[in-house]
């Protein structure tokens, strides 16, 4: 059931912090303001005021900010408390906010579902927000900038809007074939356009992993024989001692993983065990999950000593860069893409430049109208086999393709969670005078 409570929450970051920023929104945030305020100042107009607990003992001077709803980011009334970013102040004010009735500390997201079931946002939307939030890299800003900007959902509500159509359409040469005022065949250009935005999705869903490589990160596994320098080299791009070096074989024997930012591309790189036969059960472990983290790499790293002679192991099916390590002990480099020395850096630069290549060759060109998520992933195929089924239908009955069309839509509407009440009706009446 929808709580009607209204909520608050420090909406800034950790304290102590210059300023701390509490957001209310709810039914009485209005009235909890001018308790603790003194008064509402006006919409939308900062103004410097003094907070009070309830003994009316000043907590701090802040400035508050009111939005009257609907214009407001959770369609309620809401009040910015922009306060010193004291613990104790911040802990004051909460409390004091506490100590009304009705009022409590918001759940995660309940801002933003709030937003969500007052129609300011779509779960596009949302999801976008939530991605600004945690992004890291400058793609990853602009992918959800993308998302919340609401072109995203633009598309999906215009696929769904065609096939909405189109069922309309079929429907109507159904019910009123025998009218005169409805073409005879509306059939040719209505299928057609169902296999266009049929098309339209499959290309979309084509760039389902473009999307989840800026999203979650494009994917560099070092691989190679124990002692092959590969510790060395993460720590080398990572610039610090994430893990351990040792001349010992076999120290890496789980996955360690950094995150790190190339060109604005958010990368994470693993360093895995070394790749190679062993008793030692824990080990072998840790080699198995290497060459299951090889099979899913955006980017291989394969690297070999180059001291002792060893070729790099090539991995065919795999998008690979032949490394080859401790290039200050040896010279050559034949068999190799480069050649490196984690020990004096020499080769790292351009290790990060073939990188970088390889990155923008995989994902260059592309919009950044994407899917990220799984769960568009799942509805985009979702609708894309209901397409299939009513193209497939459409010589047998008109009823079938029609109630696959009906699953296409709502399969589309569920990505942004704005399931149109599809007035079919409507969309007849204004595509043809029937029933005049
Ligand atoms: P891993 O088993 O593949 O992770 O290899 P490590 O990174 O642990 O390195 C194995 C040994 O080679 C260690 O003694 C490192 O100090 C040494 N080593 C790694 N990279 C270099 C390098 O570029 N130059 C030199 N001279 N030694 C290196």
């Amino acid at each position: 059931m929808r709580s009607t409570d209204t909520i608050f929450a420090l909406s800034s970051g950790a304290l102590p912090s210059g300023v701390a920023v509490i957001r209310l929104s709810g039914a009485t945030a209005f009235d909890i303001c001018a308790g603790i305020a003194g008064r509402v100042p006006p919409t939308r107009q900062a103004q410097l005021m003094t907070l009070r607990d309830a003994e009316g003992v000043a907590i701090d001077q802040a400035l508050v900010l009111a939005f009257a709803g609907p214009a407001s980011f959770t369609g309620e009334d809401c009040v910015e408390f922009h306060l010193h970013g004291g613990r104790a102040v911040v802990r004051a004010m909460l409390d004091r906010l506490a100590g009304f009735p009705e009022t409590r500390h918001a759940e995660a997201g309940e801002f933003s579902r709030r937003a969500f079931e007052n129609g300011k946002l779509d779960l596009v939307e949302a999801e976008g927000l939530s991605d600004i939030i945690v992004a890291e890299t400058e793609m990853q800003r602009r992918l959800a900038m993308e998302q919340t900007s609401g072109r995203l959902s633009g598309l999906y509500e215009r696929w769904a809007g065609a096939l909405t159509h189109a069922r309309a359409m079929i429907e109507a040469e159904l019910d009123f074939s025998d009218e005169e005022d409805v073409p005879g065949s509306v059939s040719t250009s209505i299928w057609q356009s169902v296999d266009g935005v049929a098309g339209e999705i499959r290309a979309h869903l084509a760039g389902l992993h473009t999307g989840e490589i800026i999203r979650d990160g494009y994917q560099v596994v070092i691989a190679g024989a124990p002692n092959a320098g590969k510790s060395s080299l993460l720590n080398a791009l990572a610039k610090r001692d994430i893990a351990i070096v040792t001349d010992i074989a076999g120290t890496t024997r789980d996955i360690l993983e950094v995150h790190l930012d190339i060109g604005g591309y958010a990368v994470r790189l693993y360093d895995t065990a070394g790749l190679r036969e062993t008793e030692d059960k824990v080990e072998a472990e840790g080699v198995r999950r290497a060459r299951a983290l090889v099979e899913t790499a955006d980017l291989v790293l394969s690297l070999a000593d180059m001291t002792g002679g060893d070729a790099p192991e090539a991995f065919p099916d795999r998008d690979c860069l032949l490394v080859g390590s401790k290039s200050d002990l040896s010279s050559g480099g034949d068999g190799f893409d480069l050649v490196l020395s984690s020990e004096s850096g020499e080769g790292i630069d351009r290790l990060i430049a073939a990188i970088s290549d390889r990155l923008s060759a995989r994902v260059a060109g592309s919009s950044l109208s994407l899917p990220v998520r799984a769960r568009q992933a799942d509805y985009l195929r979702q609708a894309l086999a209901a397409l299939d089924e009513a193209m497939a239908a459409r010589a047998l009955s008109p009823e079938l393709p029609s109630e696959s069309l009906r699953r296409a839509a709502v399969a589309l509407g569920r990505i942004t969670g704005r399931v149109d009440v599809e007035d079919l009706l409507d969309v007849i009446f204004s595509s043809f005078c029937v029933g005049k």
